[in-house]
């Protein structure tokens, strides 16, 4: 039923479960009733038998032959929807009886009665032991019970026989009902599935409706919630939380495109600027393209710092930048990186200590990126600190993790931007052109120290500027790992 709606699907089986439950019962019902009316009928069957017997052998005691004992037995006996037999001891029929008719007849019993037949239906244990058995006719048939009966002088089989009609037709006009009612209850059965399937899908048709219209453009809609307690109440609250995060990422991507329009747009339009500014004029002096080319050189080197972090954060956001580990020292690894940048704190008189461990701290990890990691730290120190001042850069073993510092003594990141500025673009001062930068440096950080595992924080440093702290544990391995 692949192309049924899911209402039209849970009418069905609502119904058919119905059905096959509504058929079992009628099944075990209708043989409950056969079972039951069997056995009255046997009981009846036999309470007769007794009876009979009583009167036969009394007759029996004051009359000179069995044939009048019979007779008068017969005679005086009251039927009770029943046929009454006596056969002698060589099964010949001696005398007979049904309700309502003379003796020596089966009267409403015939035409399916036929008592000589009865020794050969009862067969071998007929005049030796009581035994029951049925005659099969179209409409039920007829249940005989028979029995020897042992009078002075001789030996007699009676034989009593029930209708059985009576019962089958009960029966089958119970069938018949059942017949004409079943369908009725089945059909009651499907519309109310059908109305009750309708009433409880009815959120999912207001949801679709709903999710049909929403698109880039409309990402504040969200799902309707009906009854929050229920089943589909929580899966339009689940999606409307996946909403919210694919609303959030979405903003964050469109703020990331427009941060990286203008951190790419400053240096084009410097450069163009520049450039009109020195061809406007058809001499310039050596100095003045020198000047102009000094600055096209300086934005083009910015720009393609930008591009370059640009494209390494795309890169670590769809996973195509795994961290490739391999056996290091980790403090050979923060020598070279903070010795890359010892001239350019030279050029501001800003000394960079180091307080390294001897044992060289082996660690596996991706050499490139840890040293964009202390690199950029160190850089950080010497574009923020004041000329002349010290930045301390330490590494000490603790167990199963490595700890790292910078400290500075610049101005340091007050408490409430602490988080912040390990954002894509966020920069404390982002008008102040004199220290260069896209604010992407700290956030490429991040998500190298986080590839390895490790943790990043910031806080005040005990020399009054800033203090990195870089945790990185010995023996994580995330996912995205490639050994090498
Ligand atoms: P960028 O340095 O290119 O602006 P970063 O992501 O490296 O970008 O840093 C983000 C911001 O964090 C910086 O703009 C600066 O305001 C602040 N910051 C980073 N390092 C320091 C530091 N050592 N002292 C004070 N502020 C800092």
């Amino acid at each position: 039923m692949p192309h049924l709606s899911v209402r039209a699907r849970l009418a069905f089986w609502h119904t058919s479960i119905l059905a096959a439950l509504l058929g079992a019962s009628a099944v075990v019902s209708v043989a409950f009733l056969r079972q039951s009316s069997a056995r009255r009928t046997d009981g009846d069957l036999t309470d007769t038998w007794s009876a009979f017997r009583s009167e036969l052998i009394s007759e029996r005691s004051e009359l000179p032959s069995l044939a009048l004992a019979t007779a008068d037995a017969l005679a005086s006996f009251r039927l009770n929807n029943v046929a009454i037999v006596i056969f002698d001891a060589k099964n010949a029929i001696i005398g007979m009886k049904a309700l309502g008719e003379s003796q020596g007849d089966v009267g409403d019993f015939a035409p399916a009665f036929h008592p000589e037949e009865v020794p050969r239906i009862v067969g071998g244990r007929f005049g030796d032991a009581s035994a029951f058995a049925t005659i099969p006719d179209s409409e039920g048939g007829y249940r005989i019970f028979s029995a020897p009966v042992y009078l002075p002088k001789e030996r007699t089989t009676l034989v009593v026989a029930r209708s059985l009609h009576q019962e089958n037709e009960a029966i089958e006009e119970a069938i018949a009902t059942f017949a004409i009612i079943a369908p009725i209850v089945l059909a009651l059965a499907f519309l109310g599935g059908w109305f009750l399937a309708g009433r409880s899908l009815s959120p999912v048709g207001a949801m679709s409706e709903r999710a049909a219209r929403i698109s880039a453009s409309t990402t504040s809609e969200r799902l309707p919630v009906v009854n929050p307690r229920d089943e589909l109440g929580r899966l339009a609250i689940v999606l409307n939380d996946l909403l919210d995060r694919l609303a959030e990422a979405l903003s964050q991507q469109r703020r990331f495109m427009t941060d990286a329009s203008h951190e790419l747009r400053t240096p084009v339009a410097v450069v163009r600027a520049v450039t009109d500014v020195v061809l406007s004029q058809d001499t310039r002096t050596v100095s003045d393209y020198r000047d102009a080319l000094d600055t096209v050189q300086r934005e083009a080197g910015r720009l393609s710092r930008v591009v370059d972090d640009l494209f390494l954060l795309s890169r670590a956001d769809i996973g195509e930048r795994p961290v490739r580990r391999r056996s290091l020292y980790l403090s050979e690894v923060i020598a070279e990186s903070t010795g890359d940048l010892a001239p350019l704190a030279t050029e501001r008189g800003i000394t960079i200590e180091s307080n390294l461990p001897d044992e060289g701290c082996p660690f596996e990890g991706d050499e490139e990126l840890l040293d964009r990691v202390f690199g950029n730290l160190v850089d950080n120190g010497i574009k923020y600190s004041p000329d002349g001042s010290r930045i301390l850069v330490t590494l000490a073993d603790r167990g199963s993790w490595y700890e790292a510092s910078v400290d500075d003594e610049g101005p340091g990141v007050a408490a409430d931007l602490q988080d912040r500025i390990f954002e894509r673009f966020f920069r404390v001062n982002d008008d102040d052109f004199s220290v260069p930068g896209a604010g992407l440096g700290l956030s490429i950080v991040r998500w190298a120290v986080e590839a390895h595992g490790g943790t990043i924080a910031v806080g005040k440093s005990a020399r009054g500027g800033a203090r990195f702290t870089v945790v990185l544990p010995k023996n994580a391995r995330p996912e995205g790992t490639i050994s090498g």
